[in-house]
C-alpha cells in the first residue's frame, strides 16, 4: 500500500473562506421580506443574526473572505483534518476507481459543523452579544455550537428535534456539558411551540419547528442572537476549510477528483466540499462532477420544486429561493436526523438549476449497508448522515467498475456515528425500514406554498 493519510501543518489551515457567489455567473435569486416580497436588505437581518454574518450572508463580490485569527485558533484543535485514501474500501469494491474521503470526524464533537460554529460564535462576540439561540436536528450543530458559545463566553439556548432528544440522548449530554440549555422541541416555551403542540400533540418535531421556536427566543430576548447551522450562505462559505484543504491534499496525492460527493442535509458539508474544486470548474472549465447524496425520504434536490420557501416552518425567517419539499414537510423519522430539513440553500439551488450540481437519493437501508462496509473496511463507524454520501461513493465506484475506467472519487466525511449506535442496534437487529416520499405528500406540501418565482 502506498500513501494512506495525506496530511497538512497547521499553516496551512485557511487564512480566507472562499465565497462562490462571487464567482457564479447567474447570482442566487434574492432572498425576499415575506410581508413586502421585496428584496431584504442586508440591515433587515441585525435584528436576528450578528451584523458581520449579516454582511458575509449578502456579499456577492468578495471571492475571499478573511478567517479572524481567534477563529484560526481554534481551529487549530483539530485542523487540518486528514484526506485519507480508501485502499480497504476500494479492495472490498474490486474496483479501479480512487476512492479518498476528507475526515471531518475528527473534529472534537465528531462532525464538520464546528467550521462555522466557532466562526459564528465569534462574530457574535465581537458584537458584544451576550445571548444566543438555535435548532439541533440529530444533536451535532448544537453540540459545534455548545462548545463555540462556551468557547467565547456566550449563553447559549438550543431548540433539539423531539425525536432526536430521545433518540440521541448522549448528544444532549454533550451539550449540556459544554454549558448550553437543551429544549425538546416542540416546546411550550413558545407561541411557535405552543402552536404546534396545539395542532399535533405527538407531533415527534421537525427542524422547520424547531428553528422557528429558537428565532422566536431570540427576537424576544434583549442582546441575543440566533445562529443557524446550515442553509445560509454565510455557513457554507465557513465550511469551504474543508475543500480548501482537501483541494492541497489532492495534490500531494498527485491526483485530481472527477467526482466530489457529500451528503445533503441544507447544504454545508457538501457546499464545504465542493465549492472550492466547483471553482476550477467555474472558472477553469476543469471537467468534474459534483453529487449531492439525499435520503429518499427527503428529497428536495431529486424531487422538490425550486421555490420561494421559507425556512422554517412557522414562517418566521426571510423567503429563500430555493429546491423545496414545502416548510409544512414533515420527514419521515430517519435515523440521519441531520438530513431532514425540507429545503436546500440558495447558493446550492442556483448551482443545481444551473447543472452545476447534480443529486441521488438514497433509500435508509442502503445506507447502512455501505456505513457497515465502510466501517468494517476503513475502521470508522460514520455518521448516518455522512453514509448517504458513502452509498453514492459505492455506487459511483461500482460504476467505474462496470464501465472499466479509473475515476477519482473525493467524498466527505462529514461525521462519525459512535453517538448514534442505537441507529446500528436497529439497523442490525432488522427493524429498521425504508421511507419513500409518495407523489401525493409531494404535491400536498408544494400545493400550500405561494407561487413567487
Ligand atoms: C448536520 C450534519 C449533516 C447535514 O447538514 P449539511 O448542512 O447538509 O452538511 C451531515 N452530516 C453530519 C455529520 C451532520 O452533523
Amino acid at each position: 500500500m502506498s500513501t494512506k493519510k495525506f496530511l497538512l501543518a497547521e499553516k496551512d489551515i485557511p487564512v480566507a473562506w472562499y465565497n462562490i457567489v462571487a464567482d457564479m455567473q447567474t447570482k442566487p435569486a434574492p432572498i425576499l421580506n415575506p410581508a413586502t416580497k421585496e428584496p431584504l436588505r442586508e440591515e433587515e437581518l441585525y435584528p436576528l443574526f450578528a451584523k458581520a454574518l449579516a454582511h458575509q450572508e449578502m456579499n456577492q463580490t468578495d471571492a475571499w473572505i478573511d478567517i479572524p485569527d481567534e477563529v484560526r485558533d481554534l481551529y487549530k484543535i483539530w485542523r487540518p483534518t486528514p484526506l485519507v485514501r480508501a485502499y480497504g474500501l476500494e479492495k472490498a469494491l474490486d474496483t479501479p476507481a480512487h476512492i479518498y474521503f476528507k475526515n471531518e470526524s475528527v473534529s472534537p464533537v465528531g462532525s464538520h459543523k464546528l467550521n462555522s460554529a466557532i466562526a459564528q460564535a465569534y462574530f457574535c462576540k465581537e458584537e458584544g452579544v451576550t445571548n444566543i439561540t438555535t435548532e439541533t436536528g440529530a444533536g451535532q450543530w448544537g453540540a459545534a455550537l455548545s462548545y463555540a458559545a462556551k468557547a467565547f463566553g456566550l449563553e447559549l439556548a438550543v431548540y433539539m428535534v423531539k425525536i432526536s432528544y430521545h433518540q440521541k440522548p448522549y448528544r444532549r449530554s454533550i451539550m449540556q456539558t459544554f454549558g448550553a440549555q437543551v429544549i425538546a422541541s416542540p416546546s411550550m416555551s413558545t407561541k411557535a411551540g405552543r402552536k404546534t403542540l396545539t395542532d399535533h400533540p405527538n407531533y415527534q418535531g421537525s427542524l422547520g419547528t424547531a428553528i422557528s421556536e429558537a428565532v422566536e427566543l431570540a427576537m424576544q430576548t434583549p442582546n441575543c442572537k440566533y445562529t443557524l447551522g446550515s442553509v445560509l450562505n454565510h455557513v457554507m462559505l465557513h465550511q469551504t476549510v474543508i475543500g480548501l484543504e482537501a483541494e492541497k491534499q489532492m495534490e500531494m496525492a498527485g491526483e485530481y477528483p472527477d467526482v466530489i460527493i457529500g451528503c445533503f442535509g441544507g447544504g454545508s458539508n457538501f457546499s464545504g466540499i465542493a465549492f472550492p474544486f466547483l471553482r476550477h470548474k467555474i472558472l477553469g472549465g476543469k471537467d468534474i462532477r459534483v453529487v449531492a447524496a439525499e435520503p429518499a425520504s427527503c428529497p428536495k434536490l431529486t424531487r422538490g420544486q425550486y421555490q420561494y420557501d421559507f425556512g422554517d416552518e412557522a414562517g418566521y425567517t426571510p423567503l429563500i429561493p430555493m429546491f423545496t419539499l414545502g416548510h409544512s414537510f414533515a420527514p419521515a423519522h430517519i435515523h440521519a436526523g441531520g438530513l431532514r430539513y425540507h429545503g436546500a440553500g440558495a447558493i446550492v439551488s442556483q448551482l443545481r438549476k444551473d447543472g452545476l450540481v447534480e443529486a441521488v437519493d438514497i433509500h435508509q437501508l442502503d445506507t447502512f449497508e455501505a456505513a457497515t462496509l465502510f466501517a468494517q473496511t476503513e475502521g470508522i463507524i460514520p455518521a448516518p448522515e455522512s453514509s448517504h454520501a458513502i452509498a453514492a461513493t459505492i455506487a459511483e465506484a461500482n460504476k467505474a467498475k462496470a464501465e472499466g475506467k479509473q475515476r477519482t472519487i473525493l467524498f466527505n466525511l462529514s461525521g462519525h456515528g459512535l453517538i448514534d449506535m442505537a441507529a446500528y442496534d436497529q439497523y442490525l437487529a432488522g427493524d429498521l425500514g425504508n421511507y419513500e416520499l409518495t407523489d401525493e405528500e409531494l404535491s400536498g406540501n408544494l400545493a400550500g406554498l405561494e407561487k413567487i418565482l
